[in-house]
């Protein structure tokens, strides 16, 4: 590492993010990659939006890693709450959705000695950064309650060449960092740059003090480094933890802006090669991008945010993550409407991003083809829609202006949502164009009344559940009914334990019993229960309470869910069917075992699956999902276009020759680089620790290799019949196939052979000739039919000769009314066509039931039609009889009826008809 200083602006943003992972790693730090934007095992957040998502669980104490000191730059989200919201992107030089979070972080290692040095080292000395410049914050308790940060005051003192009058102290707001109401805690120190007074937005302003935290862009925040050194227990207490840790971020767009000493971060080479691109495409002058800046920079942000997501396996839907997908897309595609795009042209920005980004994140390399499709593929569908979507909100909103109304209801931005897929986000936009504003709590619950919101449905964070749960936990840690690592989790080996009861929880609270009946989630210390997750889905079961030699409980819990709602706590939830089940009673706690075994044959199946489809299809198959029920499995996978019948039955035959094989499935526990450098599969959106478990299968080599923490066979000959029962499109680039195995495989394989044992039966064939024998039949049946409809043309032809005989004079004009049997409405029309070939002037009404209906025909000669008469009305008169009507022109008309017994008696009304019409 070189001590001289690099002059700053010689730096690109890439060797920015790689200088600061090589300075920490210099230094000890194991370089841990991104984790995935979508969080692995936190159902409480909607994305990763900070370097600390990962290591949460090391710092609650329920997970250890085989390092102490990391570094790493973390893929982040943010589209809402306190940070971020979606309306300051585009308008301002400093808010992304999407954006990269530089950190280092010491787990119960170094300190505020080593934290403060080093960050001081890098910025002046590395990084070239004026020590002139720069400010350090410290904490100081504005309530007296919690000491003031002197240690890290003193060590800022004696950081070379820092100005000791650039040392401030703030408060609880600034300078003191907490994960909840409860947890892991301590001081802050941030670290701010001072750009000059040029740079000041509020000079003049009465009140600005222009200074650190003054809330003007003189002075931006570049890193913050947070000390962990507290546990908070209670609103009051704090108490001192025996491990301390170093939590650091500095996001890379912001430090980059100072470094390149550019006013904005979209004047970055992070950024100018996107909007360059974006200008390319336009085919505008600078003049024209400077006067359009906002949707420039809408658009830079967003696409970057687009291909990141993409790049994770998040593709556009309805809900949650996938909302914001779509959200961004089409928020962007809007935006470039401005710009004068009339097709699609993300995927153009993509190109850009992913050039610019690919090196230090090889995902969006990897899936390019699927990003590029699927932003091309939501434009499209967004552009069907938001033509008719944008005119209805511009109704709404003269209607609106025309009643002097200035809001517009939510129900009405959720209908524009629903009906024409215009996004909240862009009818605020739109509204706000115009003067409006847009009720968001009123779409909120409009869309909340339209989906029930599900569990899996990441969106609603209810944080006072989270809160009351993680009470729990530390109650019984407390306690010691449970230790520091929290409720133990093991579903891989038994499938029944005995403990007792540690906690019961009804509606959120902690209860002492309950009774017959009630809804409740039981803790005990251990659970054998598997909780969804990798595509699992949770064990079901019971927890029982037995007297000694009874066979039959005292009482009884059906457990229809086990989840983690805290980190170290696991919830088994289900009904009371029998007793009153009280804390502290001893517990049986078994799986519904059947029910697990056609889970884990199913997730054998699936590894077994994919390890075939790369084998046929080629090794650009990679899972995008998979769901492993009881049922059935269902498998994900990029691969462009539909499988072939022969690729099916290929892969088919392989999953099943490898059951066949009985090859064991090997669990190992393994260092993570170890496991990915030996080429296990690992997935989107699964967070990995340093330590990863995997599955092996095949002997003497392994054919499939994954990271997994589901449950499997033991050998795969357990797995039994494997069929594929559907394969579709399940998104742009991506397959879905479902597929049965075990019992409910067999299930369908003797239903299926059952009804070909049938057929064979009736068709008097082998059943291995029934489908030659059914072609044959198919052929025959259609040969018949053809015969019969020329028959009936022929027995037609006959018809109307004899009819002929029947003719009358009406008036001197020639009438036919008469009944045909059992022939169509078109036999009818042709048979009217005979008569008018026939005769050639005269009228004919021609009645039929066919297949129960009746149905006539009428037909007029044109030299008829000129002296008045109309099929049209005559054939109405007529089919009123049958409790009918029609009608068509007045040389010929069609009509059909209710009541098949009353033909002739229609027919009857013919001549009256004409005779009258004549008459007139
Ligand atoms: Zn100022
Ligand atoms: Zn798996």
């Amino acid at each position: 590492m070189t001590k001289k200083a690099v002059p700053s602006q010689s730096l690109t943003g890439a060797q920015i993010r790689q200088s600061f992972l090589d300075f920490f790693a210099a230094r000890g730090h194991a370089i841990v990659p991104s984790a995935s934007l979508v969080p692995g095992n936190d159902p409480t957040l909607l994305f990763t939006n900070a370097g600390m998502v990962q290591f949460k669980d090391v710092f609650l104490g329920t997970d250890h890693r085989s390092y102490t000191r990391a570094v790493d730059s973390q893929k982040c989200m943010r589209v809402s709450g306190k940070h971020n919201d979606l309306d300051d992107v585009g308008r301002d030089n400093i808010h992304h959705t999407f954006f990269e979070m530089l950190g280092n972080w010491s787990f119960g290692d170094y300190y505020k000695q080593d934290a403060i040095g080093w960050a001081w080292e890098l910025l002046t000395e590395v990084w070239g950064l004026s020590r002139e410049h720069m400010w350090a914050t410290c904490f100081q308790d504005e309530k007296g309650e919690i000491p003031r940060d002197d240690e890290a005051a003193d060590i800022w003192r004696q950081q070379p060449g820092f100005d000791p009058s650039h040392l401030l102290f703030f408060g609880r707001h600034d300078n003191f960092w907490e994960m909840a109401e409860t947890g892991p805690c301590g001081p802050d120190s941030e670290i701010h740059y001072d750009l000059g007074p040029d740079y000041c937005d509020r000079a003049g302003v009465p009140g600005h003090v222009c200074r650190v935290n003054g809330d003007c862009k003189r002075f931006v925040e570049l890193w913050n480094l947070v000390f962990i050194q507290y546990n908070r227990t209670g609103p009051t207490s704090l108490t001192p933890l025996p491990k301390k840790h170093v939590d650091t971020g500095m996001g890379l767009d912001r430090v980059v802006a100072v470094m390149q000493a550019v006013d904005s971060n979209y004047k970055t080479d992070l950024f100018s090669p996107i909007l360059n691109t974006i200008q390319r495409l336009a085919g505008q002058t600078d003049e024209q991008r400077e006067a359009n800046f906002t949707p420039y920079r809408v658009i830079a942000d967003h696409a970057r945010a687009a291909a990141f997501l993409i790049g994770d396996g998040v593709t556009p839907g309805n809900n949650g993550r996938n909302y914001v997908c779509r959200m961004v897309i089409r928020r962007a595609a809007r935006f470039g409407g401005k710009l004068g795009f009339t097709q699609p042209f993300l995927a153009g920005v993509a190109e850009a991003v992913i050039d610019n980004y690919g090196a230090a994140y090889p995902e969006l390399t990897k899936f390019r083809a699927a990003i590029l499709q699927t932003l091309t593929q939501e434009e499209q569908r967004f552009q069907r829609t938001v033509d008719v979507g944008v005119a209805n909100l511009n109704d709404l909103l003269d209607y609106l202006a025309g009643q002097g109304e200035k809001t517009v209801p939510g129900g009405e931005a959720f209908n524009l949502y629903a009906t024409f897929g215009l996004p909240f986000e862009i009818t605020r936009d739109i509204a706000e164009e115009r003067g409006f504003s847009v009720d968001k709590p009123g779409f909120d619950r409009a869309s909340k009344a339209h989906s029930e919101i599900s569990r899996t449905e990441v969106g609603v964070i209810d944080n006072e559940a989270v809160a009351a749960y993680r009470q729990v936990l530390h109650d019984l840690q407390a306690t010691g009914k449970l230790d520091q690592d929290g409720v133990e989790y093991d579903p891989y080996n038994d499938m029944e334990l005995e403990e007792p009861v540690l906690a019961l929880i009804k509606g959120g609270q902690r209860v002492a019993s309950v009774k017959t009946g009630d809804k409740v989630e039981v803790v005990v210390a251990r659970t054998c229960f598997y909780i969804e997750g990798g595509g699992q889905v949770a064990d079901t079961g019971f927890i029982a309470h037995y007297a000694d030699d009874q066979d039959e409980p005292l009482w009884e819990i059906e457990i229809r869910d086990v989840y983690r709602p805290a980190a170290g706590l696991s919830v088994h939830r289900g009904t009371v069917t029998l007793g009153a089940p009280r804390e502290g009673d001893l517990a049986w706690v078994g799986v519904d075992v059947e029910r697990r075994w056609d889970i884990m044959r199913n997730h054998t199946a699936t590894h077994l699956l994919q390890a075939e489809l790369r084998y046929v299809l080629g090794d650009h198959v990679r899972q995008a999902g998979s769901h492993v029920t009881p049922d059935r499995l269902r498998f994900d996978f990029t691969h462009q276009g539909m499988l072939t019948q022969e690729q099916l039955d290929h892969v088919t035959r392989l999953v099943n020759e490898a059951i066949l094989s009985n090859f064991p499935v090997e669990v190992e526990h393994m260092a993570r680089e170890k496991a990915v450098g030996g080429g296990a599969m690992a997935l989107f959106g699964e967070k990995y620790g340093a330590v990863v478990r995997t599955i092996r299968i095949g002997e003497p080599e392994a054919f499939s290799f994954e990271l997994c923490g589901g449950t499997h066979v033991l050998e795969t000959a357990d797995v039994g019949p494997f069929i594929i029962t559907t394969e579709e499109a399940a998104a742009a680039g991506i397959r879905r196939i479902e597929a049965v195995t075990g019992r409910v495989a067999l299930d369908l394989i003797q239903k299926r052979l059952g009804a070909l044992d049938n057929v064979s039966t009736y068709l008097k064939a082998k059943p291995e000739e029934v489908d030659r024998k059914v072609l044959m039949f198919m052929d025959e049946l259609q040969s018949a039919q053809k015969e019969i409809i020329h028959l009936r043309r022929e027995l037609a032809q006959v018809e109307l000769e004899n009819l002929l005989a029947k003719v009358e004079n009406i008036a001197g004009v020639p009438v036919l009314a008469g009944a045909v049997k059992n022939v169509d409405a078109d036999t009818l029309r042709e048979m009217t066509d005979w008569f008018r070939a026939r005769v050639p002037s005269g009228v004919v009404v021609l009645g039929s039931v066919f297949e129960n209906r009746p149905n006539f025909v009428a037909a007029v000669t044109e030299d008829l039609v000129k002296r008045g008469l109309d099929a049209g009305k005559i054939v109405k008169a007529v089919a009123k009889v049958v409790g009918g009507g029609g009608g068509g022109k007045p040389s010929l008309a069609q009509a059909g009826g209710k009541d098949p017994s009353r033909v002739s008696e229609a027919l009857a009304q013919v001549k009256p008809i004409v005779a009258s019409a004549l008459a007139h």
